[in-house]
């Protein structure tokens, strides 16, 4: 047996990063500055927007994202139950409902009949994600949208570098918002971004991760003159550091070579399972192309073998899956939350998993993976 468990993922991390890290540390300033000002320009050119917002996280960019379309108690927002759990805690934040609506079996992602099916006179915002890197329909979602006279908020915590018909994910977005948590493709230890085109939001957006200060703390240091700050509204401190967009500017150096390494494993993970029947890998949509941040297969009905039992025989034989993607709805924290019927979206939480894809994975390790499955099925099939 081949030496060491496959790990569902690893960042692709190097010396380059750790020496970055280390230029901003010996630089004195740690905090939002310079550095976090740089990845802000390069992050929002990458993914083809006007501006974009660094924040502390995915779920803190979701949550002003929010609060800058002015949503609050008494409002619903369509959401997706299959997601991180992050995606409906936001619109918890800000005292709104989520109503879930369910998805697309082939990406995972909501599509404009599904937030038909549940959107009302109370709604106020589609809250649409790019679910494991496969792009949700965005042209389609956002004419829709435009009808209905509802803002479409984009979470692209697992998107970067998909495409759009041949545009980046982002592009044209109302709001879109980031990870750089390490299970994502480009990581920061912990971050976000939001991402627009509208200059008055991204200024408000600033204000709010800043304390609703109207001059930032950078400003005010680089000044010759004092500045006397104002807090102009209830804000909060969401704010990234420069030792994490200094990181973050070497990992999008590298972005390129993830999402080029990443489809090639993935191409070959179609080609290989070929030989496991009864297993359905996600694919590119017809509309756009995937970074494949997950990778994840679907067990047909007369699959052998129950998808925990697989999940299970696999860490037997040293391989790191895991289950496919939550769906909130099932979670005690959303206990008595009401809910239309969302087939779809158990079908895929519950019988899918997520297989081990990194950009430094062998081809001897993705083989493992494979055989592994096979066995399983095999061993099943015996019985
Ligand atoms: C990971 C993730 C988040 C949360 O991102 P953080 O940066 O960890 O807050 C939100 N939405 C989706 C779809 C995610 O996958």
């Amino acid at each position: 047996m081949s030496a060491g468990r496959v790990p569902v993922m690893i960042p692709w991390l190097g010396e380059e990063e750790a020496r970055a890290a280390s230029d901003a540390v010996l630089s004195g300033w740690v905090a939002q500055g310079p550095r976090v000002a740089a990845f802000e320009r390069a992050f929002a050119e990458r993914v083809g927007a006007e501006h974009g917002i660094a924040v502390s996280s995915c779920t803190t960019a979701l949550h002003l994202s929010l609060v800058a379309l002015g949503i609050g108690p008494g409002d619903e927002v369509v959401v997706p139950s299959l997601s991180f759990i992050a995606t409906a805690n936001a619109v918890r934040y800000v005292g709104a409902e989520p109503v879930f609506a369910d998805v697309d079996p082939a990406t995972g992602n909501l599509t404009t009949l599904t937030v038909d099916a549940v959107h009302t006179a109370r709604t106020k915002a589609v809250l649409a994600v790019h679910q494991g890197g496969v792009p949700a329909d965005v042209h389609a979602l956002r004419a829709a949208c435009a009808d209905w006279d509802l803002p479409l908020v984009e979470d692209a915590a697992c998107a970067i570098g998909s495409t759009v018909g041949g545009k980046p994910v982002g592009h044209g977005a109302l709001l879109a918002a980031w990870s750089f948590h390490p299970r994502k493709v480009v990581t920061t230890g912990e971050g976000g971004m939001i991402t627009t085109d509208d200059a008055t939001w991204a200024a408000r957006l600033r204000r709010l991760r800043e304390h609703g200060m109207n001059a930032s703390a950078a400003e005010r240091h680089t000044s010759e003159k004092p500045v006397l700050e104002q807090y102009l509204e209830v804000g909060y401190n969401y704010r990234m550091t420069d030792v994490q967009a200094a990181i973050g500017l070497v990992q999008l150096g590298k972005l390129d070579a993830m999402i080029a390494r990443r489809r090639e494993l993935a191409a070959r993970y179609d080609t290989l399972l070929r030989d496991v029947p009864g297993l359905t890998p996600v694919r590119d949509p017809a509309h756009g192309q995937s970074n494949f941040q997950s990778y994840w297969v679907l067990l047909d009905e007369e699959f052998p073998v129950g998808r925990d039992e697989l999940l299970a025989a696999l860490a037997g034989a040293g391989v790191s899956a895991r289950r496919g993607i939550m769906a909130s709805h099932l979670e005690p924290a959303y206990a008595g939350h009401p809910s239309a019927p969302l087939p779809v979206t158990e079908r895929i939480s519950n019988d899918s998993l997520i297989l081990p894809l990194f950009h430094t994975m062998t081809e001897a390790q993705q083989d493992r993976v494979v055989a592994a499955l096979a066995a399983a099925r095999a061993e099943q099939a015996r019985r």
